[in-house]
């Protein structure tokens, strides 16, 4: 229970109130407040990931948001790290086979505001969002891009870009598109077995003058391997060993967007038109006939970025 609320030791006299944020779905396995569940167990494709779907979305972590009461409101990511039982090797390097970084930043973002040195740079960029966007609530944001780090392992565990479409920008899918294709084209399936999210931090967040950009960290861990399904799906890389891995997502969408009130892309509607998000490989809404997978009207996954291991992830993180 000694979930490190790093970010409020250093806020002195202010007065903190903790909130304690169950992200959506299902029960929390955590031993500690606010159990969470990342957005459904994940399940492989074709039962070659053995024991997923019954306990890998119960997940240990946590998140914890805390709410400062200043000059209105100002959201505060509290940091905590819940080291647990699940953990793998300490500094075991990712053998994920993805590249290092996929995607990349939606064109005329400003590249130096993309990660947050400290709290209070973080808790201003997340600020500068509230400004032309009250309703932006960074707990539900972190909950709705928990689902979506399930929905895009899906799609690449199962070999179907299509699911991962509604999520990702134009870029970065054609990138997972064709990574896919090539796992396709090989016979082989990259199994990720008993995945689950340990914890989810905001890293990094700024308004600019095109884009509102929120850069996410997630600390997880899953056995990586790749079968060859022509041969008696026989293991041909990496290992059943669960192992830690980190990376951090950058979602974006137009300064001018805003939070759409039943819910946006992440929330599986159109963000145009508000239909139940049903997209053709363009991104186009089937419903509208708009492209709306442009971060011109909602929160688009625009790049991946891997870091080298849990402990660079953590020392990193904006204190
Ligand atoms: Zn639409």
């Amino acid at each position: 229970m000694l979930d490190l609320l790093v970010g409020v030791t250093r806020l002195g006299a202010l007065e903190l109130v903790s909130l304690w944020f169950r992200a959506g779905g299902g029960s929390g396995g955590g031993r500690s407040g606010g159990g969470f569940s990342g957005g459904g167990g994940f399940s492989g494709g074709g039962g070659f990931s053995g024991r997923s779907g019954a306990g890998a979305g119960s997940l240990g972590a946590g998140l914890a948001f805390s709410l400062l009461f200043g000059g209105g409101f100002i959201f505060f990511i509290v940091l905590v790290l819940f080291l647990s039982a699940r953990r793998g090797a300490h500094g075991a390097m990712p053998s994920m086979p993805v590249n290092p970084t996929t995607g990349d930043y939606l064109a005329g973002t400003d590249l130096a505001r993309q990660h947050s040195g400290s709290m209070l740079e973080l808790q201003a960029g997340l600020e500068e969002i509230r400004l032309h966007d009250p309703q932006f609530d960074p707990a539900t944001f972190v909950s709705e891009v928990n689902k979506a780090f399930f929905v895009i392992q899906q799609a690449w565990v199962d070999r179907q870009p299509d699911l991962s479409r509604r999520v990702m920008a134009d870029g970065i899918w054609q990138q997972h598109r064709f990574q896919i294709d090539q796992y396709l084209g090989a016979g082989k399936q990259n199994v990720l077995e008993n995945l689950a999210i340990q914890n989810t931090y905001l890293v990094g967040a700024n308004s600019d003058d095109t884009y509102d950009t929120i850069t996410v960290r997630f600390f997880a861990n899953c056995a990586d391997y790749d079968i060859d399904l022509n041969s008696k799906n026989k293991v041909v890389r990496g290992s059943k060993r669960v192992e830690d891995w980190t990376e951090d997502w950058a979602f974006q969408r137009s300064s001018n967007a805003v939070t759409k009130p039943g819910g946006g892309t992440l929330a599986d509607k159109c963000p145009n038109c508000g239909a139940p998000l049903d997209l053709d490989i363009s991104g186009v809404c089937s419903y509208c006939k708009v492209a709306v997978m442009s971060g011109v009207y909602d929160w688009v996954l625009s790049r991946i970025e891997q870091l080298p291991s849990w402990e660079y992830g953590q020392s990193t993180l904006p204190r």
